[in-house]
């Protein structure tokens, strides 16, 4: 007898010869998984249980009503030695080896060329499990597992929705552990997934291989024509019965322009659905050590976009009144206009020693933090060579997260 682990394998018995020798109470347990499994069943026996002579009198199976012979194992795929008679079993098993038929045999497993595994079904999976011929233990994890996937401590509703459609998935700051459980579903049920630059793109090499990647970082530039290109695919691939994932850094509502998105796919007629991720402007600081509140330092925080500069004709931000908040300023987009954003918050009134911290490419290999002040901002970046992905945190949590640096 050999120490290697058995071969797995699913066997598809359909209409096929499965040849059962034995008619007691072992042919009688293994001859239902067989008619469950379509197979063409065949018993050889004198005498059969009355069960199995039952299943005969239905139509279910045939018997032959002698001993074994060689003969019956031809045109059989499988066959179960199962008689209580260890010099018949013996036959049969040599007659399969012969045959090059596989064989189980019930009373002894050292010799048999295929093993009968603790079987369990749920919702469509079958599960089998195979020790070193120890059936109780087999047994135990099989129960355990189906009674997992009963109560959902084992999660196998991952099977794939039948309605197509478009889930916009937020991906968080870039580190492929920081996505939400229900983004990743979302990820790993795709058939068409549409990525952006600062998706996580770690999780991008776990998909399976027949999943259409679109790179949205290579179409052609411009804002807008970009954008629609972008629409145009999800609704098309939508529309051709595929489950598009559009897949976006943080969270797909903050400047990811996901609501475009959202409201291409309803004047489509196409269904949308949206997985929240974990934003950048809150969750890279927190990566940091910064929190965006603390208790008697700031009771709100303010999410603003410095794409544009202040005194930009296409700015919305009214950097006065920002000027004037007292609480937590979380700047995106903003490495470029960082100098200019830092003049307008100092003319509107506030302190040239405000501190400020920028958390750059937060989550990745290369996060890093620039502590700098409001006043110092613009010569600190320079200096530091800072590039986008960053963060630009404006407020006194920074020196309640960074004490000795602020002292
Ligand atoms: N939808 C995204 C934001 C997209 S706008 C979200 O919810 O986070 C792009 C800006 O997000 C960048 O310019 C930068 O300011 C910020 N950003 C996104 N990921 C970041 C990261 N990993 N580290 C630092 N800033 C990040």
């Amino acid at each position: 007898m050999d120490d290697h682990p058995p071969y797995p394998s699913g066997l598809r018995l359909a209409g096929r010869r499965v040849v059962v020798v034995g008619g007691g109470q072992v042919a009688q347990r293994r001859i239902p998984g067989l008619l469950a499994a379509g197979a063409d069943v065949v018993v050889v026996s004198p005498r059969v249980t009355p069960a199995i002579e039952g299943q005969v009198i239905a139509g279910e199976l045939t018997w032959i009503e002698r001993g074994f012979a060689v003969e019956d194992l031809a045109e059989a795929w499988y066959v179960i030695a199962a008689t209580d008679d260890v010099s018949v079993n013996e036959q049969v098993s040599k007659a399969a080896e012969v045959e090059r038929v596989f064989c189980v045999r019930s009373d002894d497993g050292t010799t048999a060329t295929a093993w009968t595994p603790a079987v369990g079904r749920y919702d469509g999976l079958t599960l089998a499990v195979l020790g070193r011929r120890e059936p109780r233990r087999t047994a135990a994890v099989r129960d355990a597992i189906v009674t997992a996937l009963h109560e959902g401590t084992v999660a196998a509703d991952v099977r794939r929705p039948s309605v197509p459609g478009v889930t916009l998935v937020g991906g968080g700051p870039g580190h492929p552990e920081l996505i939400s459980v229900a983004g990743r579903k979302a990820l790993m049920e795709a058939d068409v997934v549409v990525a952006d630059r600062l998706a996580p793109r770690e999780l991008l090499g776990e998909l399976p291989a027949d999943v259409e990647l679109i790179d949205v970082a290579k179409l052609p530039r411009g804002r807008s024509a970009q954008q629609e290109e972008i629409n145009r695919i999800i609704v098309d691939r939508a529309k051709a019965g595929k489950r598009v994932v559009r897949f976006k850094g943080g969270d797909s509502f903050v400047f990811g322009r996901g609501f475009e998105e959202v409201e291409a796919c309803r004047a489509a007629g196409v269904p949308v659905t949206v997985v929240p991720g974990l934003t950048s402007p809150v969750s890279v600081p927190a990566l940091a050590g910064i929190p965006v509140t603390h208790r008697g330092v700031a009771h709100d925080f303010t999410v603003i976009s410095g794409h544009v500069p202040p005194g930009h004709p296409d700015s919305l931000t009214d950097w006065e009144a920002v000027a004037r908040l007292h609480g937590t300023l979380l700047l995106m987009m903003a490495v470029g206009n960082a100098a200019a954003i830092a003049d307008a918050l100092l003319a509107g009134g506030r302190k040239p020693d405000t501190p400020v911290a920028v958390v750059c490419d937060g989550s990745m290999p290369g996060e890093r933090t620039v502590l700098s002040t409001l006043e110092g901002l613009g010569a600190d970046l320079e200096r530091e060579a800072v590039q986008p992905p960053a963060i630009i945190v404006v407020g006194d949590v920074v020196a309640v997260a960074r004490p000795e640096h602020y002292g």
